[in-house]
């Protein structure tokens, strides 16, 4: 007999529900994020049949199913109608409050920290697009399955396999495949299993991001620039911004030794009032520590003479140095 206390929990959207279909409310060339209109075309969605088969099972084995999706309860109707209607078997839907403000992955890891303490959780299977949730998942030692994008064209819905990918980085993901493309299938599959798998690809990402940010902090205390102050992202983001922009200030400052002579010949008032703006400008940015503020006016902000002269006559015009 199974532990009485031991369940799998399934996601939804991306897992058991096939949301490609209506991924174009939120992901589209006009960048538009229609939420609402994402989660009233759920109706729609075509089962992960494979899945299904091997949730009922697991049930029938002893094993209670639980769902967890970031699905907004305010379409529980629907999608209690719609599960019943695929005839998903489940011992628990817990859906995020449509007033919740935290995000899928924090509220998921909220219900298995709060209200499933003490009970062994023998599988998740999620989605490749909460990778956050996925990961805080292995971290804790548990069996996640991950499901990748849909593949396929989805004009035949009634075609549907699932296929087990083995990646390049060892890590098994399953991708549902459907529609009438299928003799594509195979040459699909080779082609993602050339590639590392979704959870490793954005540790790949991320350490890339780390190392760019250490190496951008690394360079900016090289300079003498003081540390910035803000969250971990934002410093992260606003130290590659700053850097850019003292890359710029040095080739302001080659442009003014290249000239200086000249200049100073020609009128030397105007050029002293302009070398002062540059060196207050200059000392003014050097003591710009909030990360936000660089990455409030990274708009503009290059590595180049030009973009170097505009910063730095924005800044003394607002400072009133000229
Ligand atoms: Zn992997």
């Amino acid at each position: 007999m199974p532990n009485p206390t031991e369940i799998v929990l399934c996601g939804l959207d991306g897992v058991l529900a096939l949301i490609d279909h209506r991924l174009h409310f939120l992901r589209n060339d006009e960048g538009i994020r229609d939420w609402d209109a994402f989660y009233a075309a759920c109706d729609d969605d075509m089962p992960n049949l494979p899945l299904i088969q091997r949730l009922n099972l697991a049930r029938e084995e002893g094993y209670p199913v639980l769902l967890i999706t970031g699905r907004n309860a305010a379409v529980r109707g629907p999608t209690e109608a719609w599960l019943a209607r695929w005839n998903i078997g489940h011992d628990g839907l817990w859906m995020r409050p449509a007033d919740s403000r935290i995000s899928t992955a924090r509220f998921k890891i909220e219900i298995v920290e709060r209200h499933l303490a003490g009970r062994k959780i023998r599988r998740v299977y999620e989605s490749a697009h909460q990778l956050d949730f996925a990961r805080w998942i292995t971290q804790q030692s548990i069996a996640c399955t991950l499901f990748g994008p849909n593949q396929g064209n989805g004009a035949a819905r009634e075609i549907l396999d699932l296929r087990n990918i083995r990646h390049a980085c060892g890590h098994i993901t399953l991708y549902p495949f459907y529609g009438d493309d299928d003799h594509a299938w195979d040459d699909r599959c080779a082609q993602l299993a050339q590639n590392s798998c979704l959870l490793c690809q954005a540790d790949a990402l991320d350490a890339e991001r780390r190392q760019r940010h250490a190496q951008a902090r690394a360079a900016a205390h090289e300079r003498g620039l003081p540390p910035l102050a803000g969250s971990d992202r934002q410093i992260a983001w606003a130290e590659g911004i700053r850097l850019s922009a003292f890359g710029a200030i040095d080739k302001v400052q080659q442009w003014v030794d290249r000239h200086a002579e000249a200049a100073q010949a020609e009128d030397p008032d105007h050029w002293q009032t302009v070398t002062q703006g540059i060196a207050r400008a200059t000392a003014w940015l050097e003591e710009q520590t909030d990360a936000r503020w660089w990455i409030d006016h990274r708009q503009g902000i290059a590595n180049h003479l030009d973009a170097g002269r505009t910063l730095l006559s924005a800044v003394a015009e607002q400072e009133g140095y000229f």
